[in-house]
């Protein structure tokens, strides 16, 4: 069956993370409470599937409007604690795709970037950054501190907004350099980021990613399927073939080795159509991956491919609007 045939259908839901959290400049966020109303929503109104099983099922014509997968970008230690109870509650299978790099690590470095610009804490009044390829600097002068009022004022911002201060706009500015560099270059950033606040409260640590420990008992019982996400969350567009070979194809032996089963589902990092190539769909077929999913918001209609499958981004929406969503999704 050629794609021009297929007349199977679907829905792929993106979350990154089951928590309450005082900024989500994202929204990658969904609260434990809003997590549990839309799995309630789902277990009533559609087939859960994992990643992989809708895949296979879609490829072979077999998937319907009702036909939905769960999945969960990044890797966050919350997907265990917080979403897979929820999950095992309503019997919702889904799968959650991990950066291994960042596997046991203290923190993703797009938090890191929040947490010391957008939590309370002291900047310097000069601010300087410098790297082989960057150099910034701002004068911060009354933005110097940032303190628990300014954090609760501001907490409903989100970074495709108008910075309503300049420690936004510098945020924005770092996440848009730090994105497309390599690990050791954007490491420098943030250290010295690091190096240079004061005053700060430590990254909670509710914000971490799973260790491998976790990423085996994330795995186990059947419900939750375990994708790659690549080592070390790159940029793939941007990468070399050989680089985005290693990314790729590591991420999978990775988590094939602390799984010790295969791993056939991947999510591209950061996923909108300028963030991956056709070289790279063609590295991620050639690695083993079976299907392979964007973040270009759809439902999978017929047009759909199966290495670049589009999902929707879920926010923190109440069981309510999930439902309303859900249901223009489907008749969509
Ligand atoms: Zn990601």
């Amino acid at each position: 069956m050629t794609a021009g045939e297929r007349t199977s259908r679907g829905l792929i839901l993106m979350y990154h993370r089951v928590a309450e959290v005082s900024s989500d400049p994202w929204g990658l966020c969904v609260t434990p409470r809003h997590f549990a109303e839309h799995l309630a929503v789902l277990r009533v109104r559609t087939s859960p599937l994992k990643a992989l099983d809708f895949a296979v099922q879609w490829d072979a014509g077999a998937t319907t409007a009702t036909s939905v997968a769960v999945t969960f970008d990044d890797g966050y230690a919350d997907n265990l604690y917080d979403a897979k109870p929820l999950l095992e509650q309503y019997e919702v299978p889904a799968t959650c795709f991990v950066s291994t790099g960042y596997l046991g690590q203290r923190s993703y470095w797009w938090d890191e970037l929040e947490q010391r610009l957008l939590h309370p804490g002291r900047l310097p009044h000069a601010l300087r950054l410098e790297t082989a390829s960057y150099r910034g600097q701002w004068d911060l002068n009354g933005a110097a501190w940032y303190g628990e009022e300014e954090l609760r004022r501001l907490r409903g911002w989100k970074a495709w907004e108008e910075a309503p201060t300049l420690r936004h706009q510098i945020y924005a500015n770092l996440h848009a350099v730090c994105r497309p560099m390599a690990e050791p270059e954007r490491r420098s950033i943030l250290d010295q980021l690091l190096a240079a606040v004061s005053e700060a409260a430590k990254i909670p640590s509710t914000w971490r990613p799973l260790t491998k420990d976790e990423t085996v008992t994330l795995g186990a019982g059947g419900l939750v399927e375990i994708g790659a996400h690549t080592v070390t969350h790159p940029l793939l567009s941007a990468c070399p073939s050989d680089v985005a070979q290693r990314e790729i194809a590591g991420s999978r032996r990775a988590l094939e080795q602390i799984l010790g089963r295969p791993v056939t589902s991947f999510a591209f990092p950061y996923g909108g159509p300028a963030d991956y190539t056709p070289d790279t769909m063609r590295i991620v077929r050639e690695a083993g991956f079976s299907c392979a999913y964007s973040t270009t918001p759809g439902v999978v209609g017929p047009g759909a491919e199966r290495f670049r499958l589009p999902r929707v981004h879920v926010e923190d929406w109440t069981g309510e609007e999930f439902a309303e969503r859900l249901a223009w999704w489907l008749n969509d």
